[in-house]
């Protein structure tokens, strides 16, 4: 069957908002907004890793301040 634009009823299409990809839409489909287990898995993960604070490797705040040695008292004999 060949498909048209003009056809009365043309499938509902949707963009997968994990991989951005366009799939042919199913109200009844699980995974639904997502075009398959994996992808909504992948942003499931993605949304609690976000969520929690999972660190993803790079730091932001790097907290490797040294310790800032004691101040040297100069003595002053101003006697
Ligand atoms: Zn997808």
């Amino acid at each position: 069957m060949r498909y048209s634009q003009g056809m009365s009823k043309p499938a509902p299409s949707q963009k997968c908002p994990s991989c951005e990809r366009i799939f042919a839409a199913d109200i009844r489909g699980q995974w639904m907004p997502f075009c398959s287990e994996r992808c909504k898995l992948a942003d499931l993960y993605l949304w609690m890793s976000e969520s929690i604070g999972i660190p993803t490797g790079s730091s932001e705040e790097e907290d490797d301040a040294e310790p800032e040695p004691p101040p040297v008292r100069k003595q002053w004999d101003f006697d």
